[in-house]
């Protein structure tokens, strides 16, 4: 039986959604975190929503002593693994910071999981893996590949699972491969808590509505999409937590081995019809302005999420409206993040 889960990254936008969303579900989390991109501040607003006191573990997975002495008394039955850095841009000009906090940290954790018989582990993997698809909505078996070191570290992290699973038959590890997430709790109380100028395009165009940064720039218009801007498939962070106890139920129905699933809403949507979206749910005109592409950047990135609607069970359930609603409200109400 799957009950007490550690969260690494469990701090953070998507982990502390994950927290909530176990603690709903009747499951045991353990948050692990270094506050490295998270507030500890957020600890006593999470057990508010848990309606419980929560069990907080304060290490750096890079340390691989304190991470196996964590090990040794926990009985942790399951983890699920987020804690990771995720910048493209930093992860170009730095990318051996990426490397071992990414990669070593992954390792250590497994060698962990491996020395105290830890056998269920959940990966957040991302669409960045897809690259430019050629075929979208994009089905987990296309090709993989990365443009850059972050994509490459979430890359070389599947296929050290896929090893590490193919070496021992008793893991059962599953890897979630998030589109865009964006939205957040109901309680309006956690969401993302980007630090300086956001690189993504919903934290931005909320600094924007509240008048922290002057407009949105649109990067590229020339795109061979409708409306020229390119497209992705934003899903609600609560279905994007909800996968994650979807997964954990699919190991704990007997699932052995590696497998893949993508988790987005298989719609997607282009960067005006997002802050069209956004305008229509918060009220604020927003002001937007055309700026050139982005170095990087894919035209079309959606999801088939039929692999995981049919095996995990699991369906996104929240609509663009209900995104920017609750994305809107919680940035609204908390402009200045934990204070
Ligand atoms: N985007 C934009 N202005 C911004 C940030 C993002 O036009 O200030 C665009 C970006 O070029 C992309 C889309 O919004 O087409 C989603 O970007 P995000 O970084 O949120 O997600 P990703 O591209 O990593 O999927």
């Amino acid at each position: 039986m799957i009950k007490r889960v550690l969260v690494t990254g469990g701090a953070g936008f998507i982990g502390s959604h994950i927290v909530a969303d176990l603690c709903e579900k009747g499951y045991e989390p353990i948050v692990l975190d270094n506050f490295s991109n998270s507030s500890p501040k957020i600890i006593p607003v999470l057990e508010k929503i848990c309606s419980k006191k929560l069990e907080l573990v304060q290490i750096d997975i890079k340390d691989k002593e304190k991470l196996f002495n964590f090990f040794k008394s926990a009985s942790v039955d399951a983890v699920i693994h987020l804690a990771a850095y995720k910048a493209v841009g930093e992860s170009v000009e730095k990318p051996l910071k990426y490397y071992e906090n990414n990669i070593s940290g992954l390792v250590n954790l497994l060698l962990a999981m491996q020395e105290h018989k830890v056998k269920n582990f959940i990966f957040s993997s991302s669409a960045t893996v897809y690259g430019d698809a050629k075929v979208v909505p994009i089905p987990e078996n296309s090709p993989i590949s990365a443009a850059n070191p972050y994509g490459r570290t979430k890359l070389m992290s599947e296929e050290i699972l896929k090893d590490t699973a193919f070496s021992d038959k008793d893991l059962s590890i599953i890897a979630l491969r998030y589109f865009n997430p964006i939205g957040a709790h109901k309680s309006a109380d956690i969401g993302e808590l980007p630090s300086g100028i956001p690189n993504n395009l919903f934290p931005y165009i909320a600094q924007v509505a509240l008048g922290k940064l002057p407009h949105l720039n649109v990067f590229g218009n020339d795109y061979d999409t409708p409306d020229g801007t390119c497209i992705r498939d934003y899903i609600h962070i609560l279905d994007i937590a909800s996968g994650h106890t979807a997964a954990l139920e699919k190991i704990a129905s007997g699932f052995k081995g590696f497998d893949v699933y993508n988790l987005g809403t298989g719609i997607g949507y282009s960067v005006l019809d997002i802050v069209n979206a956004f305008k229509k749910a918060s009220g604020i005109d927003l002001p937007v302005k055309p700026a050139a592409r982005r170095a990087g950047d894919v035209p079309r990135s959606c999801a088939n999420p039929d692999k995981a609607n049919k095996e995990l069970n699991w369906k996104a359930k929240y609509n663009l409206e209900e995104m920017c609603k609750d994305g809107w409200a919680w940035y609204k109400k908390h402009p200045e993040g934990f204070v």
